[in-house]
């Protein structure tokens, strides 16, 4: 009798997998650990603020998941070296891969030194590529992980005061575009750029009229919530995806160009 196929439902899941979520404790990182929670996996959440990401561990234990919720710098490569050997004990080998830790505001070219421009360039390029770099080892001893970068609309609009924040993203897409090329075949890497997600970062640039005039410029006619980017982060983490890999996935509402 032939094998029985996987229907595509059960390709999402993620049953017994274990997954690291940085910046796990808000906004997009909460909602992505939630969704590889809910689709089976085992869920390590990483984030500086310990109240927070123990807070998600609680919620996924209530809805009858696992998780394991270890404070972690992830701009520390000491830390993040202890987060890991803590994770692969108590959960086992990473083999899905959320790089959501990142971000930057506006700058003014003028004003921004070159220094603190190295440092967005660092912080939205560096970590991730030190995680990807540590655990690919295990999934390809299991032959199997995935990987997904958050990167931002902001690596493809041209627009002002973004200079940083935009080269810094469109550096993470196409470090994901050519480690996916690295680690084939056991491992695929991808990226999704969400557009304006409501979230506490973007909470204090948020006024009712920013808001009112991003809702009419996008086709979709409302702002992104961090559920929205989950649900492509899950599909791409899970085996439903397993001949994606090497793109970035704009998850925006339809807007192709600043709106914000
Ligand atoms: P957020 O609401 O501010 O949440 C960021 C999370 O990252 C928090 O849990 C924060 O917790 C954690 N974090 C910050 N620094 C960290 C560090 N050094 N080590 C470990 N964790 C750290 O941000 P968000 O809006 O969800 O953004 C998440 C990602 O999506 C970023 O890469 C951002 O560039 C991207 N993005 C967001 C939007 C948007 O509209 N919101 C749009 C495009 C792209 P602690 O401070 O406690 O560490």
């Amino acid at each position: 009798m032939a094998a029985a196929v996987a229907t595509v439902l059960e390709q999402m899941s993620l049953r017994g997998r274990v997954a690291l979520v940085t910046g796990a404790g808000k906004g997009i990182g909460r909602a992505c650990a939630l969704a590889l929670a809910d689709a089976g996996a085992h869920v390590a959440l990483a984030a500086r603020t310990a109240a927070d990401i123990e807070a998600l561990a609680e919620h996924i234990r209530a809805r009858g998941g696992q998780a394991l919720a270890v404070p972690t710098d992830v701009s520390d490569d000491a830390a993040v070296d202890r987060m890991l050997a803590r994770v692969c004990d108590e959960l086992g080998a990473v083999t899905v891969l959320v790089n959501n830790a990142g971000g930057s505001g506006p700058n003014n070219p003028l004003k921004m030194s070159a220094d603190e421009l190295a440092q967005v360039l660092a912080w939205n390029v560096v970590p991730a590529y030190r995680l990807i770099q540590k655990t690919a080892p295990a999934m390809q001893a299991l032959r199997g992980g995935a990987v997904v970068n958050i990167s931002s609309v902001a690596a493809r609009y041209v627009q002002q005061r973004f200079s940083a924040y935009g080269a810094a993203k469109a550096a993470l897409n196409q470090m994901t575009r050519n480690l996916a090329q690295d680690f084939a075949p056991h491992i695929r890497i991808n990226a999704v750029e969400p557009g304006t997600v409501m979230t506490p970062a973007l909470e204090p640039y948020l006024t009712p009229e920013r808001m009112a005039r991003m809702v009419r410029s996008t086709p979709l006619a409302r702002m992104g919530q961090p559920e929205d980017i989950a649900a492509t982060v899950l599909f791409l983490c899970s085996p439903a995806a397993s001949w994606v890999t090497g793109q970035v996935w704009g998850v925006d509402g339809g807007v192709v160009g600043p709106n914000f």
